[in-house]
C-alpha cells in the first residue's frame, strides 16, 4: 500500500473509511481520496461529496453528479437544480435547510447510469452521511436513490402513496427534478415533486420524530 490517501482507500473500502468519519466536514475531506472504482476515478474531475449546511432538517439524495457538478464540485448546480430551488421555495423551503447528496460521489463518464458494484462500493460514504447528518426528513430524489434504500425494483409511484423510513427517520420518495423537465410543466412528475415537496415542508413544520442509529 502506498502512502497516498487513495490508495489506501482503494486497498482498505470504503466501509472503514467512511465509519472513521467523525464529522460531515471530515467526510468531506477523506471522500476525495476515493479512488474505490477505477474507472470513475480516472474519468471524474473531482469527487462530489455533497453539501450538509450545519444544522439542515432535510436532506435529499439523488443519483450522480453530472457534468456541471464534476466542474464544479457542488451538487444540483445545473437545470435540475435551478428547479428544486424554486420549488423548495413554492414549498417554504430552501437550500439552507437542507443537505443535498447523491448516491455515487463520482460522475459516470458520459452520464451513464451508475453500475451496481459502483453503487455497493459508494454505499458507506451515504450511510455514513446520513448517521452524521441525522436530518428530520430524507428524501430521495428519482429511482436509483429510491433503489438505494427500498433495493432493485423500488418503484416511485409505489413508494410516494406513503411516507416511508429509513432507520427511524421519515422518508419522502419522489421524482428526479430531470424527470420533470423531461415532461414539462404540465406533466406528473413536476405535478408529484411539487406535491411531494409540500408534504415535506408539513413532515418538517411538525418537528422531529426520535431517530434511531442508522443501519449501515
Ligand atoms: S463513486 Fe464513490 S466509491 Fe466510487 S470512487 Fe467515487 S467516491 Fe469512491
Amino acid at each position: 500500500v502506498s502512502g497516498r490517501p487513495g490508495a489506501r482507500l482503494a486497498v482498505a473500502g470504503t466501509e472503514e473509511a467512511a465509519a472513521s468519519c467523525a464529522s460531515p466536514a471530515a467526510l468531506d475531506a477523506v471522500v476525495r481520496g476515493c479512488v474505490a472504482c477505477p474507472e470513475l476515478a480516472a474519468s471524474r474531475t473531482q469527487v462530489v461529496p455533497g453539501m450538509a449546511p450545519a444544522g439542515a432538517r432535510l436532506m435529499f439524495v439523488g443519483e450522480a453528479p453530472g457534468a456541471q457538478e464534476d466542474e464544479s464540485s457542488v451538487p444540483f448546480v445545473g437545470r435540475s437544480g435551478q428547479l428544486l430551488d424554486q420549488l423548495l421555495g413554492e414549498a417554504g423551503l430552501s437550500r439552507g435547510d437542507a443537505a443535498v447528496v447523491n448516491v455515487l460521489k463520482c460522475r459516470p463518464p458520459k452520464n451513464r447510469k451508475p453500475r451496481r458494484a459502483e453503487v455497493e462500493r459508494c454505499r458507506p460514504w451515504l450511510a455514513r452521511q446520513l448517521e452524521l447528518v441525522a436530518p428530520q426528513v430524507i428524501v430521495t430524489l428519482g429511482g436509483t436513490a429510491a433503489e438505494w434504500f427500498f433495493g432493485p425494483g423500488a418503484r416511485i409511484a409505489t413508494l410516494r402513496e406513503h411516507v416511508q423510513e429509513y432507520a427511524g427517520t421519515p422518508l419522502v420518495a419522489t421524482y428526479h427534478p430531470s424527470a420533470a423537465i423531461r415532461f414539462g410543466p404540465r406533466g406528473a412528475p413536476r405535478a408529484a415533486l411539487e406535491a411531494d415537496l409540500r408534504r415535506v415542508a408539513d413532515l418538517l413544520a411538525a418537528g422531529p420524530t426520535p431517530v434511531r442509529p442508522a443501519q449501515m
